[in-house]
């Protein structure tokens, strides 16, 4: 999977000024409706400096999205010209202000690429690894042999597939199951070489 691209966007809306309450009303139905977002609701001391350095100057702009680690709600940036480890940016976050009447934020446009790698993906309980739902097998993780994993969808994942590793399932060994995950994974590396 390689890295995909999409625009970022900031606010800050002060509720208290009607016309400034309106625009963040019609923005959250829209990321709601629209766009089937959840919003993140985050406290930190730093988020004023964090929005301010490391988000204003990328609003509207393209930014690069890694694919290695996926989440339902949030993705790891490529560097970006406000840091050069990256960002972890959200669907749709905003900060919590002591002052109620500020909403500050940062949102992602989804793009038809961002939601086909969370819906043909699925993202192991265990061990994080993601993994097309494709090479799956028997319901184990490619990784670590385990059993659980998590949908992807966007705005909200659930887990799928929890239930206890056990010996015995469907006539199937568990040991069987690690073999063939073993050749799943000589595949991938051969594909990789
Ligand atoms: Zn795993």
């Amino acid at each position: 999977m390689g890295n995909t691209k999409t625009i970022l966007h900031y606010y800050r809306f002060a509720l208290d000024k009607a016309d400034e309450r309106e625009q963040y009303f019609a923005l959250c139905k829209i990321l709601e409706d629209d766009l089937h977002l959840k919003k993140f609701d985050s406290i930190s001391p730093e988020h004023s400096k964090w929005y301010r350095e490391s988000i204003v100057p990328l609003n509207g702009e393209t930014i690069e999205l890694e694919t290695k680690f996926l989440f339902d709600n949030q993705w790891n940036t490529a560097p970006t010209k406000t840091s050069d480890n990256g960002l972890r940016v959200f669907d749709w976050a905003e900060a919590i202000y002591p002052n109620r009447d500020i909403r500050e934020g940062q949102w992602l446009e989804q793009t038809d690429e961002m939601i086909g790698l969370r819906n043909d993906n699925l993202k192991c309980h265990w061990c994080g690894n993601v993994s097309p739902k494709a090479v799956i097998v028997d319901d184990t993780c490619p990784f670590c042999d385990a059993v659980g994993f998590r949908l992807l969808t966007t705005g909200g994942g659930r887990d799928v597939f929890t239930v206890p590793k056990k010996e015995q399932r469907d006539g199937v060994s568990h040991s069987e199951i690690i073999k063939r995950n073993q050749k799943i994974r000589q595949v991938d590396n051969e594909d990789n070489e």
